[in-house]
């Protein structure tokens, strides 16, 4: 079920337990703002999620709340994963499903990383 971008912080959600090694994760990159890891579902033949280490629901959440240093470290976090995975050169796609229309599952933010292919137009109609 797609979830409300206006709830409190569940810390139960699935990344929680990632970032608290509760769960098992493919991590690509480690620091000390972000964890990116590859998603358990890919939607194309790179795709891979990376997450604040804070407790943000969502993007709009993140972008009201997080300090200057939580957002230039998650920021650089995805751009440094989306090169060292080579997509620079050939492209790549970033989305953050924020809330129920955009079907947002995941209550702790997450921007998925697309590559790997021609990925076509944006959004199916
Ligand atoms: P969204 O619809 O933007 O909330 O996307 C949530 C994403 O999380 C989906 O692409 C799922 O495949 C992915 N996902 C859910 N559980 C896990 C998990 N344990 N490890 C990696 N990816 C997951």
């Amino acid at each position: 079920m797609p979830i409300d971008a206006t709830q409190p912080y569940d810390d139960q959600n699935i990344f929680a337990k990632i970032l608290r090694g509760e769960i098992p994760n493919r991590t690509v990159y480690e620091d000390e703002w972000a964890l990116a890891f590859h998603d358990i579902n890919p939607q194309a033949p790179e795709h891979v999620l990376v997450i604040p280490k804070g407790a943000y629901v969502c993007w709009d959440d993140f972008s009201a709340k997080a300090s200057e240093a939580e957002i230039a470290g998650f920021v650089r976090a995805v751009g440094h994963v989306a090169r060292t995975m080579g997509l620079v050169e050939p492209g790549y796609r970033l989305l953050a499903n924020t809330g129920f229309d955009a079907h947002q599952e995941v209550p702790h933010l997450h921007v998925h990383i697309f590559g790997g292919k021609p990925l076509g137009p944006m959004l199916v109609r």
